[in-house]
């Protein structure tokens, strides 16, 4: 069965094809500056004899649908294609970013699903809209195929309310639906699996923080294979220092802003989400720069290194009170799989709660799953590359396994 997961931004596609018998990844790819001149897409395959090839081509599309056109002629290129036809695609698997409080499970995708996607766009009005003409197009583009959703919030439904109702007037949450709802479910429910797995049992075996540090970070508290708690709210703004983000900080600072700078919301909406987080304190928000300063003795680096990870800490500390067990702590994502000094720096000093951090083994480097902790540690560290994909293709495959679907269309 062949799995077309796609995940459409705002001028961009990123898609994997997947053939779920065999196990593996066919074709993969990015295109971006949809609507640009100068387009771009990075395409990856692989070929017949199993060997992988990668084409950069330079493509003007000016919309979504032109773009995914273009993707899925490539694929079922008479020459360099890995599929015959387009109808070779079971299902389209897409990732939505926010489904609210209607969408606690994967879904398959009908006229009323794409409603309520759309009613829940205040709440995400940067990604659903981008992630709902993904299905527009994939819809006619293969006509054949079962479009499913798979959300970002929805791992993080099983939440208590304890932990998703913000103190604010109770109404808000009743009328408007104000509350958490967290994001990264994919792959804070993709590693809580591997990791399972790799510590020899299932999720609802043990109690996991779960940390995932890409341009957006956040971190989940995954008690017997559920949400419990997550560092992202209503927004993904909330919890964990990021890129450009600044993650939790006194929410009377906008009034400050506004009323003795005289700043607009707009202005501020920017100020918070694109020039904060690293790039507020040091300048650059890519982690690799932010270590090749602090290597320099940049001191703003360092500051902002500091800040990144004692937040991280403080987290941890606050996860582990939450579940009032730990049996392993989980990094992920860019710089959760590759950064040695922020997992050393998050883990520092952790002794008393049983995490123990081994040097040697966090520096060396490794493409699967790796225990970094001492032999001692009574919890485990542990680094797991995420696969965000093939989550979602493993759900959407589940999908139709089950034949669910067909009592949903
Ligand atoms: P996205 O959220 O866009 O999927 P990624 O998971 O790809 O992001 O993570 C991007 C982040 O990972 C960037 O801050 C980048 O600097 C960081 N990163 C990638 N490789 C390394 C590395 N070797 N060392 C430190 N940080 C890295």
């Amino acid at each position: 069965m062949k799995i077309l997961v796609i995940n459409s931004g705002s001028s961009s596609i990123k898609y994997k094809l997947f053939d779920m018998e065999k196990n593996q990844t066919d074709a993969s790819g990015l295109m971006e500056r949809i609507g640009e001149k100068k387009g771009l897409l990075t395409h990856k395959i692989r070929n017949k004899k199993g060997d992988r090839s990668v084409n950069v081509i330079k493509c003007t599309v000016s919309n979504h649908k032109e773009g995914l056109e273009f993707i899925a002629n490539l694929l079922a290129d008479s020459k360099n294609g890995v599929i015959r036809n387009k109808s070779e695609i079971t299902a389209v698997g897409h990732r939505v970013v926010h489904g609210g409080e209607t969408f606690q499970k994967t879904t398959v995708i009908n006229d009323k699903v794409i409603e309520a996607i759309n009613k829940n766009t205040p709440l995400a009005p940067l990604h659903n809209p981008p992630n709902l003409a993904g299905i527009d197009v994939a819809k006619i583009i293969f006509p054949k195929s079962i479009q499913v959703a798979v959300f970002d919030t929805a791992f993080h439904h099983s939440m208590p309310e304890k932990a998703y109702i913000y103190a604010l007037p109770y109404e808000l949450y009743e009328k408007k639906r104000v509350r958490r709802y967290g994001f990264h479910g994919t792959s804070h429910a993709y590693i809580s699996d591997a990791a399972a797995k790799y510590m020899g049992g299932s999720p609802e075996n043990f109690s996991l923080i779960t940390i995932h540090l890409g341009n957006g970070a956040s971190m989940a508290a995954v008690k017997n294979g559920k949400s419990i708690d997550t560092t992202m709210g209503m927004t993904p703004l909330e919890g964990l220092v990021m890129g450009s983000r600044s993650g939790d900080i006194d929410p009377a600072i906008p009034f400050y802003l506004a009323d003795y700078l005289g700043m607009s919301f707009a202005e501020i909406d920017v100020l918070l989400n694109k020039k904060s987080g690293l790039k507020g304190i040091c300048g650059s928000n890519d982690m690799r720069e932010v270590i090749e300063k602090k290597n320099n003795h940049n001191s703003k680096a360092t500051l902002a290194l500091d800040i990144y990870t004692y937040r991280i800490k403080k987290y941890i500390g606050a996860y582990f009170a939450a579940m009032g067990s730990l049996d392993a702590v989980v990094f992920t994502a860019g710089i959760g799989e590759n950064s040695a000094d922020v997992r050393e720096l998050s883990c520092h000093g952790l002794k008393a709660l049983g995490i123990e951090l081994d040097s040697h083994k966090n520096s060396m480097s490794f493409d699967n799953i790796m225990e970094i902790s001492t032999k001692n540690s009574p919890v485990k560290i542990l680094v797991v590359p995420t696969n965000e994909e093939l989550k979602i293709a493993m759900e959407t495959m589940e999908m139709i396994c089950t034949g669910y679907y067909k009592t949903q269309t």
